[in-house]
């Protein structure tokens, strides 16, 4: 009985997710979002993130003091020292959002942002290398 109710209800509940990245099936998503990316097209606002999210990691180049740790306790060696800056670059597409790096900076200059639209063809992209 409580399965049927719980059916039920779930019949004219609201999606907990919504259709993106627009609210129709596009005939070509590389292509509608080549024309999101030149303003052309407005996509569908994705859900919020809930607080706490890990997502792209964020660095205050200018915070940073050079001392390592976050090289250190990187499990999946994302982060890259930079000796001549004494500053770090981060790898996102190496990473695995563990967040240890932040957690251990003394300066508090990394922290995990909310966005998490990272798909990308080039691992080596500007928008997947964090530099500053
Ligand atoms: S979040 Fe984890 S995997 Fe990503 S850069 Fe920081 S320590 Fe490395
Ligand atoms: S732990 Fe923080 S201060 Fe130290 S190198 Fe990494 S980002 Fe810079």
């Amino acid at each position: 009985m409580r399965i049927l109710k719980v059916l039920f209800r779930q019949l004219f509940a609201s999606p907990a997710t919504n259709r993106f990245p627009v609210s129709y099936a596009p005939k070509s998503v590389k292509a509608l979002l080549a024309r999101a990316s030149e303003d052309s097209r407005v996509i569908n606002p994705p859900v919020a993130v809930p607080p706490g999210f890990r997502g792209k990691i964020a660095y205050d180049r200018e915070k940073c003091i050079g001392c390592q740790l976050c090289v250190k306790v990187c499990p999946a060696r994302a982060i890259e020292f930079i000796p001549e800056e004494k500053k770090v670059r981060i790898f996102v597409a190496r990473c695995c959002f563990c967040s240890q790096c932040n957690d251990v900076c003394p300066v508090s200059c990394l922290s995990m942002s909310d966005e998490f639209m990272l798909a990308s063809y080039d691992k080596y992209s500007d928008d997947l290398i964090v530099t500053h």
